[in-house]
């Protein structure tokens, strides 16, 4: 187990290392990794509902009911339609990602209550559950902010969970980011985080950089999440996410976070959390991604071979050739992984139901996990 190792101000002079000292945070934090591999999840993208009852000032996925029309909810049918498809690329995860707890707009509860569901997490546990039953992929569940009676319920049709932290302090709900965004109240998100820990589900959690955070919130949030896994020990993996700016968002201005700075958070998160797999989404930083791994960075995420990134439209995901090519010329090499880390692939983790699929899964494409 890992105690704290760092105190917030030694994680805040890392975080502001100048010219050499870069390189030698690099360094070390790269000497953190057991291995060359870098890892990936095969994965679609299912966006149930793009309706979202929080406003970020980020934002380019949320969109109104009236906009949305006919498109407010994703069917059963389609859903199914679309993961097989997936499974011709030899897709595994299943990513259900959507808008936080769009049951409290009225639309979406309408539509609900005519398909016969009281909410989505019930909604999310019937096309997980049809999934699994229908497909030979792994559920991944980004349902937002949920109980943890939804979690417990949840738990029993995903393979693993996520939600980001972003960052851990309140001050950021009084600014651009998320004056008008409920859920990203931090003491919300850290409750569901520790519910997911309470209940053993693997977890993939992460800071969202360059949102208007100082160096002290961003190295508090690491120190979180720090707590948390100690605690715990249910977070698979980190993501470090860069804020990047699009048109037509709230914060269209807000200037992006540099390279350095990304590069020096990777770096910390990996000599924070040496026994935790350090993300930086590849879409995000084409032309960069390769020096993430040289900070550290030891996961790409899912990468998928059909579905856009609805979240960042306008960055797609590269080929997994392309990736391969990347991770080689960096000295590293490629290894597909599942929605759930190897370490975690046990009952004390997962219910029957789903190590079930895993054992299904490894026969069928010969996966040494
Ligand atoms: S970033 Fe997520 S939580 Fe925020 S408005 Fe968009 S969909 Fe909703």
């Amino acid at each position: 187990m890992n105690l704290f190792k760092f105190s917030k101000n030694e994680i805040v002079e890392l975080l502001s290392s100048k010219s050499s000292a870069i390189l030698d945070l690099m360094i070390s934090a790269n000497s953190k990794r057991d291995n060359t591999i870098i890892t990936f999840s095969k994965n679609i993208f299912i966006p149930l509902t793009e309706v979202c009852r929080n406003t970020c000032g980020y934002c380019t996925f949320r969109k109104d009911p009236k906009e949305l029309g006919k498109q407010i909810l994703m069917f059963p049918e389609d859903i199914i339609s679309n993961l097989k498809k997936s499974e011709k690329y030899g897709c595994k995860e299943a990513l259900f990602t959507f808008g936080e707890r769009s049951d409290q707009i009225k639309d979406i509860r309408n539509i609900l209550e005519k398909i016969g569901f009281e909410n989505m997490s019930e909604y999310l546990y019937y096309i997980c559950e049809e999934t699994l039953k229908s497909t030979d992929l792994l559920p991944h569940s980004n349902p937002g902010i949920v109980s943890k009676k939804e979690l417990k319920m949840l738990k029993e049709v995903n393979a693993s969970m996520g939600l980001m932290l972003e960052n851990s302090s309140p001050r950021l709900m009084q600014t651009e980011a998320h004056i008008n965004s409920p859920g990203k109240n931090p003491w919300l998100r850290t409750q569901t985080i520790e519910n997911a820990g309470r209940l053993k589900i693997p977890f993939t959690t992460g800071l969202l950089i360059g949102i208007g955070e100082t160096l002290e919130e961003r190295a508090q949030s690491l120190l979180e999440l720090r707590r948390i896994q100690n605690k715990y020990g249910h977070i698979q993996e980190i993501i470090i996410q860069n804020f990047r700016s699009k048109p037509g968002i709230p914060m269209e201005s807000h200037p992006e976070p540099s390279l350095m700075a990304v590069l020096k958070t990777v770096a910390v998160a990996k000599l924070i959390f040496p026994d935790v797999s350090i993300q930086v989404p590849p879409n995000l930083n084409k032309e960069t991604s390769q020096m993430f791994l040289l900070a550290g960075a030891d996961d790409w995420g899912g990468i998928s071979p059909l579905s856009k990134d609805y979240v960042n439209p306008e960055a797609p995901w590269p080929e997994i050739n392309e990736l391969k090519r990347l991770t080689y010329d960096t000295g590293f090499s490629m290894r597909e992984r599942l929605p759930v880390y190897p370490e975690y692939i046990n009952s004390k983790f997962l219910s029957t139901n789903i190590l079930e699929k895993i054992e299904k899964i490894k026969l069928k494409y010969k996966m040494n996990i």
